[in-house]
């Protein structure tokens, strides 16, 4: 059976779902997470359901009891999550999970991504416990773009530091089937370490056609300075921590760290990944 953290969020309900779509019964499938509300809509659909916070080793270990397979959905609390990823492994393996899948990010051992060394950190627990694992180094969402899409509309502008850098981006729909697929034959997937982008690395121009497309105006990219995209966050209302943190991803996205395109998340679910404009057209 299946025990998965952080299934109350966007990604973990869509492992859910597609668990249950492949056949794998409900009760067979354990989904956690902190939020007691959305834990009983997770319930509504058979499976079992447990509380698990990541900073309470003793309710993870409560809520892995009896599983074989744990799907550790990176939290949300950057900052904070090596302690709570460290947690999560340790309960796993003292409550006898067999496998652990666990969701990083693009080349986490070897790239200047901002957000990589609470994965790199992470991969490194997993590795020194000695359980089995398989990670899921997941690309940027087409979804993370949906919040362009309202000042698009209003602006016909889409602003950004990022120059001519690429995303490989895919849907979270395409992400979770990959996690699907892995967790329902995690033997064929020890010690794999999957690179989960797009098929398709777009430039911010693109982007900005795109979302022109979706909402029938015409929008474009204006490329910013890093000083100058730092100055337009801060005066838009962002505090300086978070406006440099923007500044910094864009920055990565503009060294390539976002780009590579190699197809491994379309060979694992079997079909194409999902264009960003069919994500943009759904969420618009
Ligand atoms: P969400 O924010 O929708 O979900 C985050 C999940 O993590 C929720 O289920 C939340 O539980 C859970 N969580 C966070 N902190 C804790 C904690 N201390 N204890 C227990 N559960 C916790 O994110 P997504 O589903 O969209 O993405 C999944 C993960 O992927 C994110 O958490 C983040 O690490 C990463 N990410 C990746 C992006 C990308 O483009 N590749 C973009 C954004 C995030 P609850 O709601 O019950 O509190």
């Amino acid at each position: 059976s299946v025990v998965i953290t952080g299934a109350t969020g966007h990604l973990g309900r869509l492992v859910v779902a597609d668990l249950l779509a492949q056949g794998l019964p409900a009760d067979r499938i354990t989904a956690t997470g902190r939020d007691a509300g959305r834990l009983a809509a997770l319930a509504a659909t058979g499976v079992r359901t447990a509380r698990a916070d990541l900073d309470d080793p003793e309710s993870l270990k409560a809520a892995f009891q009896g599983a074989d397979t744990l799907l550790l959905i990176s939290g949300s609390e950057v900052g904070r999550r090596v302690p709570q990823h460290t947690n999560a492994v340790r309960a796993a393996q003292e409550a006898g999970i067999g496998h652990i899948v666990y969701t990083s990010a693009p080349r986490a051992d070897d790239t200047t991504l901002v957000l990589a060394p609470e994965h790199k950190a992470t991969e490194e627990v997993l590795a020194a416990s000695g359980v089995p694992a398989t990670i899921l180094r997941n690309g940027w969402y087409n979804e993370n773009y949906g919040q362009q899409l309202d000042r698009a509309r209003e602006s016909g502008v889409v602003t950004g530091s990022v120059g001519g850098g690429k995303v490989a981006s895919a849907s979270r729909q395409d992400y979770a089937e990959a996690a699907s697929a892995v967790l329902r034959a995690p033997e064929a997937h020890a010690g794999a370490v999957y690179e989960l982008s797009g098929d398709t690395a777009w430039t911010y121009p693109e982007l900005a056609r795109d979302l022109g497309e979706v909402l029938g105006r015409e929008v474009v990219y204006r490329d910013l300075t890093p000083e100058e995209h730092l100055a337009a966050l801060t005066a838009a209302g962002l505090d300086e921590g978070t406006a440099g943190f923007v500044v910094a991803l864009d920055a990565n996205i503009r060294d390539g760290e976002l780009e590579a395109a190699g197809g491994e998340l379309s060979r694992l679910i079997g079909r194409p990944t999902t264009p960003l404009a069919e994500t943009l057209r759904a969420l618009a």
